[in-house]
């Protein structure tokens, strides 16, 4: 389970979560956050991540406390960066630095596949500065993918990416998650991507955030949705 357990958080006057905050999400639940702009969804997503700290309160992954970014939280977020000096190829590998279960070879295939799945094969050996924002981003999900991480944090991931291009790593995103039984939790403010993605959609009222609504979209539309 990921739980948010009475969090709160204020940076310095400003609240940006309180009530205080409440959510259990079981292991391999797909939760798409949709709320207005500002709300504080990214704000929830850094905190389980590590990159915030929560002000008050705790978010516990299986038990124990989230603490600094590890390898158990992979995470894509609209204002990722890759490493400039790394091809896009390391860039992919390097997400599984921590896998001391994969060979080397293994990591250079497993490496490959994700570049291709993202459809990067061509550019493999280019340097980030040499593609554009929305080839970036897609390495930024072949990387997190790669990673294997357990549970996976996503911030409009597919925000800059062409309509076909986006139904194609949707429909991908919903199989490994299912297969590998991924715990997601993913804002998007399209309500398409919401209902086609989602186990559970839960609705935030503007900042500060506060659930309004908690959907079991599975109970309501049944599991075989498709994106028409
Ligand atoms: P969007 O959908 O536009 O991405 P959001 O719901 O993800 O919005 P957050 O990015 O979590 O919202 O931001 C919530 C509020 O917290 C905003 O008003 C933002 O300006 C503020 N905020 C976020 N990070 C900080 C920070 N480090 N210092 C001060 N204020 C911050």
């Amino acid at each position: 389970y990921l739980v948010f357990d009475q969090v709160t958080k204020r940076f310095g006057g400003l609240t940006v979560v309180e009530a205080p905050f409440n959510l259990v999400v079981p292991r391999g639940q797909f939760v798409v956050f949709l709320g207005p702009s500002g709300c504080g969804k990214t704000t929830l997503m850094r905190m389980v991540g590590g990159l915030d700290e929560a002000t008050t309160g705790t978010i516990r992954l299986e038990g124990s406390p989230v603490g600094p970014p590890d390898e158990r939280r992979g995470m894509v977020f609209q204002s990722y960066s890759s490493f400039p000096w790394l091809t896009v190829l390391q860039n992919i590998a390097f997400g599984m630095r921590y896998r001391r279960d994969l060979s080397p070879k293994a990591k250079a295939s497993r490496a490959r596949h994700y570049l291709d799945l993202v459809g990067l094969s061509d550019f493999g050996d280019a340097y980030p500065s040499r593609i554009s924002g929305g080839m970036r981003q897609r390495v930024a999900i072949a990387r997190t993918l790669a990673a294997g991480s357990d549970v996976l944090l996503m911030d409009e991931p597919f925000g800059a990416l062409d309509a076909q291009r986006r139904e194609q790593l949707q429909i991908e995103l919903r199989r490994i998650q299912s297969e590998e039984m991924k715990t997601v939790l993913f804002v998007t403010h399209d309500v398409e991507e919401a209902i086609f993605l989602a186990d559970r959609i839960i609705v935030f009222s503007s900042r500060p955030a506060r659930i309004i609504d908690d959907i079991d979209v599975t109970a309501e539309l049944g599991s075989d949705r498709n994106l028409e």
